[in-house]
């Protein structure tokens, strides 16, 4: 019996992180505000209206951010021409409108990601004229970094290492691609490292919102520098066969807080 009560304990604790993690992954940039930091500032790094920010924060003034503080960037949304935009679009809130309603009319299964996104406390108090900004595809989960038909020549896991023959960690997946196939952000954000790097040879590690990152290995070209501000889809480099690699592939990762998960968790894998 006892048993059996610690067994539900630890399945509760688990559904319960994993949904965390994954409503976490599902939100915009946060960007958490530093020294000197201005709100004109910040729209302008990130190419976004300051009173997108403003609004998806609500923010009171438009002058006053304190340091440390982690804004919700809606990057990429351009209010004027929204229609064109993949990012994302807005929404008037009218009369007889409730977050559930809104975000059953776009197709966003979970009514808390708007929630959170529009940093509205009380979901059951949103006014109308009230604009809500309903997130595109690109800042929703993780895109597949290669548009060629996925083939898996390695998991993600314990195995045999091709070279060394060691039984050790494989901490990504392994696609099959001939040297010089594009590949995509799979999520925005910034560039955390991008040149070689022992094993993984030429590599670039994307720094998302919340803690993800992706990893990008044995690249033959790479077309971002650390620093630099990407978009999910964005073109960030070529396949190839740098660092410790057999032969042409991509060496895919999905890492949280610095540790790796199985990137198919978070894709939708042959
Ligand atoms: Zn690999």
């Amino acid at each position: 019996m006892k048993k059996n009560n610690i067994q539900l304990i630890m399945t509760i604790v688990i559904m319960v992180f994993i949904s965390a993690t994954w409503t976490s992954s599902c939100i915009g940039m946060l960007h958490k505000v530093k020294k000197g930091e201005t709100l004109s500032g910040i729209a302008r790094m990130y190419d976004v209206p300051m009173k997108s920010i403003a609004q998806t924060n609500s923010l009171a003034s438009l002058d006053r951010l304190q340091i440390g503080e982690r804004l919700v960037i809606p990057v990429g949304t351009k209010p004027a021409n929204a229609a064109e935009n993949p990012g994302g679009t807005w929404y008037t809130v009218k009369p007889g409108d409730s977050i559930y309603a809104i975000a059953r009319k776009h197709n966003i299964e979970d009514w808390k990601k708007l929630q959170q996104i529009n940093g509205i406390d009380n979901p059951k108090r949103i006014r109308v004229g009230q604009k809500i900004f309903i997130p595109g595809k690109w800042n929703v989960g993780f895109a597949k970094p290669l548009r060629i038909n996925l083939v898996v020549t390695s998991e993600y896991g314990y195995r045999n290492h091709p070279i060394s023959r060691n039984y050790r960690m494989h901490d990504g997946i392994d696609f099959r691609a001939a040297t010089g196939t594009r590949v995509y952000a799979s999520k925005t954000g910034s560039i955390k490292y991008s040149g070689r790097k022992g094993g993984y040879g030429k590599v670039i590690e994307i720094q998302h919102a919340d803690d993800f990152s992706t990893v990008y290995g044995h690249l033959s070209r790479i077309y971002v520098s650390s620093g630099d501000f990407v978009r999910r889809g964005q073109v960030i480099g070529l396949s190839g066969d740098t660092g410790r690699s057999t032969g042409p592939h991509l060496h895919f990762e999905i890492r949280y807080k610095g540790k790796s998960e199985n990137p198919a968790r978070h894709l939708d894998l042959p």
